[in-house]
């Protein structure tokens, strides 16, 4: 997602020396001092451990950090302490992951199903519209895609209401963080071998994160299936990028394992550098690209003139293999969330009538809005609903007093402007007490998080070469704040300590 954050909230910052107990659960106030003071020097370690390790991101305070690497930089923001995380529910979201990665790719073969899907929104989303119009074009000249990669990330929380764990979205396009996400593991590991001890939390119940390399190795198995030694892969990224070391991980695995040379463009650039050659070869600036992987590209500011969208129509119209294709970025539209929990959806998808069940029981309520009892139901009780449009990377979600005159507004205007949203059953995870650190300082903050299970898919016509869960990523957001943000200044990166 971008990493172009509004001004941060003042919070209540806390001195780390006098941090309370409450957060090593589980510690006895006489035990305290010892913990506050733990607490205290690992902060200044923890900061430390990212500058040395590339746990870090572009700081805002520096208006180059954006655009030249190595200026700028400062660490990522993170919990200083892994989020508890019960064993069952992690084992759970491991195992959907590569049930849902099969799942896109069948849904992503059914054109005329996402067409359907899609149509009403369609007529009100200006933005789901150009999609379309790129996957119908695709449609038209029947183009197949042989190697397909899909690199996801699966979100969940745990709903505290109905105690089981429950699916926010599935990522399909950009899935952010399996770099930085990876290193934030190493850090909480690292931390707890030193003072796990004292805090009570031990250090082997982290599971082990492989993200960034596992999704390198994805990336540098599609390049090998796409089979030309002097191709590149091509990352299309936004123009200003303070989330790029999270990029540069991926980078750099790739060229260390697999010897593969990556290349970053904007949209823009393809435009002005590529051209796709009468045997399909998409060429970038002379080189030839094997592999499209977009950093950007998921939101309507990814495309302020025709250029950009020229762009994604000359690459989805080559035989570079795309991350992801038009098909598998629509697979991961809101709306196609909410089409396949509708009864006997995933049946037309799947056979295995376990893993329907499996993906079935982390889906929380999702409704269309012509249901005129639900639309009834939200405006009476706004606060058990969340209103989403068909948009990507955060804060573009409705909820509230917002969501009852949203909903209200949208039924006035009449015609079809309900059909740009979806409605969502709202997830209540239980919140506890967190020492988050940001700039330096530690600040104290009753937190939830989310849990991202990242899956990495990638075949070659009829052989499964990859269908694998790869890694996680934890974001602990103050539990005040509705959308959970990294970049937004909102939320932290973090960790899980099995319980
Ligand atoms: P995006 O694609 O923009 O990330 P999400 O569906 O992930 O959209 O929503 C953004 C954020 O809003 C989530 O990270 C989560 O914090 C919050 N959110 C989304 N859906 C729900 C829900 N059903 N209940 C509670 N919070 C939600
Ligand atoms: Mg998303
Ligand atoms: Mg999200």
């Amino acid at each position: 997602a971008s990493f172009l954050p509004p001004a941060p909230r003042r919070r209540r910052r806390v001195a780390c020396a006098a941090m309370s107990a409450e957060a090593a659960p589980g510690v006895e106030p006489a035990e305290a001092e010892p913990v506050a003071a733990a607490l205290a020097e690992m902060v200044e370690e923890a900061a430390v451990w990212c500058a040395v390790h590339g746990l870090v991101v572009g700081d805002r305070a520096d208006p180059r950090s954006g655009m030249v690497p190595g200026v700028g930089l400062v660490h990522a923001p993170f919990s200083l302490l892994p989020a508890r995380f019960p064993t069952s529910f992690w084992k759970q979201a491991c195992e959907l992951a590569p049930i849902f990665n099969e799942l896109v790719d069948r849904v992503s073969l059914d054109g005329e199903f996402l067409q359907a899907a899609l149509s009403r929104t369609k007529q009100v989303d200006a933005f789901t519209a150009r999609l379309l119009d790129i996957h119908e074009k695709m449609m038209a000249i029947n183009k197949k895609e042989d190697i397909r990669l899909g690199l996801h990330r699966s979100d969940y929380m745990l709903d505290s209401e109905t105690n089981s764990l429950l699916q926010i979205e599935l990522n399909t396009i950009s899935s952010s963080f399996p770099g930085l996400g990876s290193l934030v593991s190493e850090l909480h590991r690292t931390l707890l071998k030193q003072y796990g001890k004292v805090l009570g939390l031990d250090s082997k119940m982290i599971p082990r994160n492989w993200a960034a390399t596992q999704f390198a190795e994805a990336l540098g198995r599609a390049w090998a299936e796409y089979n030309n030694d002097s191709a590149v892969v091509l990352m299309v990224v936004q123009p200003e990028e303070r989330n790029m070391y999270d990029q540069y991980w991926l980078v750099n695995h790739l060229k260390e394992s697999y010897g593969v040379t990556t290349i970053r463009k904007t949209l823009a650039q393809v435009e002005a550098e590529g051209e796709v050659l009468t045997d399909g070869t998409l060429v970038i600036d002379g080189r030839t690209v094997a592999v499209v992987y977009y950093r950007a590209g998921y939101a309507p500011t990814d495309y302020p003139s025709e250029a950009e969208w020229r762009a994604r129509l000359m690459m989805e119209q080559s035989s570079a293999v795309k991350c992801p294709s038009i098909s598998y970025h629509l697979v991961g539209t809101k709306k196609i969330q909410q089409e396949l929990a509708k009864p006997n959806v995933l049946e037309r998808f799947l056979d295995n009538k376990e893993d329907i069940a499996k993906l079935r029981k982390s889906f929380a309520g999702l409704w269309s809005l012509d249901n005129e009892e639900i639309v009834k139901a939200a405006i009476e009780k706004p606060d058990l609903f969340v209103l989403k449009p068909q948009r990507e990377g955060g804060g573009n979600n409705i909820y509230g007093h917002d969501l009852r005159d949203m909903l209200i507004k949208l039924q006035k205007e009449q015609g079809e402007s309900l059909a740009a949203y979806i409605l969502m059953q709202r997830i209540f995870p239980k919140a506890s007490l967190t020492p988050l650190v940001r700039g330096g300082d530690c600040f104290e903050d009753l937190t939830i998080s989310e849990l991202g299970i990242y899956g990495a898919y990638l075949r070659n016509k009829d052989k499964v070469v990859l269908n694998n869960q790869c890694g996680y990523l934890m974001r602990t957001k103050v539990s005040s704040s509705n959308e959970g943000g990294v970049a937004a200044g909102f939320a932290v990166l973090d960790s899980v300590i099995l319980t």
